[in-house]
């Protein structure tokens, strides 16, 4: 085991690994900016590095400076946390030049994943269902107007090598196809540096399906069931949940069973998430996480697990503890974010927190590093807390979730609250009936 584990991150999801640590009895180093100085992961680590200024680029995605407060350390692990340096190959590298252990997987493996289309190419040689679409990247204007015409439109445009839910276009007929894609091209090379685009059927209403596993660097793999992450603004998840409501058991046991398959077959070792999208019949992959996801929580509370210790035992070597028979479905469990944002606008709200009350009682947890006098910064992103809670069924769930809502009490900046609310009071929501569209479509009256 680890005597003394940096987190290469910020905010909630670095006191989530600090609490971990502790509780294993490693050591802790935090790293923060100046902006950060008086943070709660700051404050809760057995020590603290300054990397830089505000500006992420500067601080937390400074390559050298973050590679200097790692050897300055002492320590001999690294927890990336989600976000910022977790899915960079270039510094899992760094992290072995130096010594120390980078708790993920290992660069070849984070480097062959990121390419999206790549690894749908690989998966269907193992008869895996991925989404219809291109045999990996288009690379020439004749195999991107077969390929669509083969599928049939709608299509969609994705960039191999994209993340966020940034970059993605719809296009519905052939005459919009070529224009479409060489922006789609523009628009990925400025956003992720690599102008490569894959073509994938739209799929008109789907829920989206995630699966949690684990593997060791033995070959042994487990999932954790799966997370319904239906609930979008713009393909950026808001509300997760565990399980998901609308599969059939036996669904469920074959998205598990390929989930599982899926992560045997690309070599995957640590936590990571294979998300699908489910038409309400089949289910299809789209991408591989290879990193601990924001929604972790709602598989840990679902499941009575300790997913970031999971990920620190991998890491130093250790079998998987957990014997697939073994992890049980316990309760439902639901998330909201919290962000520090305009509910009716979705802009950012900075600002200093000068009122706070964190509702609690049975069956709630809530992962945030927010004080009362805490000024949320415009640098970074607006989540400003996970509100999880777990229920006997959805219904349990969701009025639990009603009831902590009405509790929370977050002033000096806007927040999503209002939001979550009125969503988890309507009627598609309550019947469970939405798909990825509902938040931009109906609710938001966009189209
Ligand atoms: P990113 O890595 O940018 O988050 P994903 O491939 O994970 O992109 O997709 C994010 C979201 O975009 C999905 O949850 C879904 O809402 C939407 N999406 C992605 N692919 C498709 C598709 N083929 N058809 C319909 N919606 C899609």
């Amino acid at each position: 085991m680890f005597r003394k584990i940096l987190i290469a991150n910020r905010s909630e999801i670095a006191l989530r690994v600090i609490r971990a640590a502790k509780e294993l009895g490693i050591s802790t180093v935090a790293i923060y900016s100046t902006e950060d100085k008086n943070s709660m992961h700051v404050e809760l680590a057995d020590e603290a590095i300054c990397v830089g200024p505000a500006l992420a680029a500067e601080s937390y995605l400074n390559l050298s400076n973050v590679a200097q407060a790692i050897a300055n350390s002492g320590c001999d692990a690294v927890h990336p946390g989600y976000g910022f340096l977790s899915e960079n190959p270039t510094f899992v590298n760094i992290c072995k030049d130096l010594g120390v252990t980078f708790i993920g997987p290992d660069d070849k493996t984070m480097s062959n994943l990121a390419d999206k289309a790549k690894v749908k190419s690989i998966l269907n040689k193992f008869d895996i269902p991925t989404v219809p679409g291109s045999d990996g990247s288009i690379e020439d204007i004749d195999t991107l107007k077969k390929t669509a015409a083969d599928i049939g439109y709608p299509v969609l445009l994705k960039a191999s090598w994209g993340g966020g839910g940034k970059g993605m276009r719809i296009v519905r007929n052939e005459e919009d196809l070529v224009r479409e894609f060489n922006a789609a091209k523009m628009e990925a090379k400025v956003s992720f540096g690599k102008d490569d685009i894959y073509l994938e059927k739209f799929i008109e209403h789907p829920r989206h399906i995630e699966v949690q596993v684990l593997g060791d660097l033995y070959g042994n793999v487990v999932h954790i069931g799966e997370r319904d992450c239906t609930l979008q603004r713009r393909h950026q998840k808001l509300l997760e949940e565990s399980p998901s409501g609308v599969l059939s058991e036996e669904k469920r046991r074959k998205l598990h069973e390929t989930a599982v398959l899926a992560t045997k077959a690309l070599g995957y070792q640590n936590a990571g998430t294979l998300e699908f999208l489910f038409d309400g019949e089949n289910f299809y992959f789209i991408e591989i996480n290879t990193r601990i996801q924001v929604e972790h929580p709602v598989s840990e509370m679902a499941y009575g697990v300790d997913l970031i210790k999971e990920q620190i035992a991998i890491a130093s070597k250790e079998q998987l503890s957990l014997k697939q028979e073994d992890i049980k479905l316990k309760f439902h469990t639901m998330e909201c974010r919290i962000n520090a944002e305009d509910p009716d606008r979705f802009y950012p709200s900075p600002g200093m927190i000068n009122k706070l009350f964190i509702p609690g009682g049975p069956g709630v947890r809530v992962d945030s590093a927010v004080y009362c006098g805490m000024n949320v910064s415009p640098s970074y992103d607006s989540l400003i807390a996970k509100l999880i809670v777990k229920g006997s069924d959805r219904e349990e769930a969701r009025l639990r979730m009603l009831r902590c809502l009405n509790e929370f009490v977050i002033e000096g900046v806007k927040t999503s609250i209002p939001f979550f609310q009125r969503i988890l009071t309507t009627k598609d929501f309550v019947s469970n009936t939405y798909d990825t569209n509902f938040i931009d479509k109906k609710f938001l009256n966009k189209s």
